[in-house]
């Protein structure tokens, strides 16, 4: 188990690496307004309870990793929320609840079985969004004041 932490701020543009394509739209927040809280978790796939703003309270499913194309330094915080839209939310305030640890970043042989680990990542945050222990974050006072 993990002590949950709480970061947010306004949906903006990834790189644009085809993950709509894929199926899996992952959602990037400016990084940089929390390098610190980031910094000190290690890299790899967590899941907790997202924010969107004048929408409501999403299960999500996330990765923290080093962005190869950015410098170093630097990781991004991208979660794929567990709900389909069916249109694109750039601009609008996002929160997120990060209550659980799936697994450390890891290499894989192909994007087929990249894909398939990530959607797995997503049934396992499913489910255990569904434990009482984690559920009672979807009602922390961060999530429901924002939106
Ligand atoms: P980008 O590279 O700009 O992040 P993506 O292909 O990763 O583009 O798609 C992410 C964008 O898709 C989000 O910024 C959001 O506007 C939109 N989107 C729609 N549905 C979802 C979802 N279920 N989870 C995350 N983002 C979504
Ligand atoms: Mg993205």
């Amino acid at each position: 188990p993990i002590e949950p932490w709480f970061i947010g701020g306004p949906v903006i543009k990834g790189f644009g690496r085809g993950s709509k394509v894929l199926g899996i739209p992952t959602a990037n927040l400016p990084a940089e307004n929390f390098s610190d809280v980031v910094s000190e978790h290690t890299s790899g796939v967590y899941f907790g309870w997202a924010g969107l703003s004048k929408r409501g309270i999403y299960k999500m499913v996330m990765s923290i990793g080093w962005n190869p194309y950015f410098d170093n330094t630097e990781k991004t915080v991208e979660p794929w929320l567990l709900h389909d839209f069916g249109e694109d939310f750039y601009g609008e305030e996002l929160c997120l609840a990060i209550v659980g640890y799936i697994r450390p970043e890891a290499n894989f042989p192909s994007l087929e079985s990249l894909i398939e680990r990530i959607r797995e990542d997503g049934r396992i945050a499913e489910k255990a969004l569904d434990l009482p222990m984690y559920a009672k974050y979807k009602d922390s006072p961060y999530l429901r004041n924002a939106l």
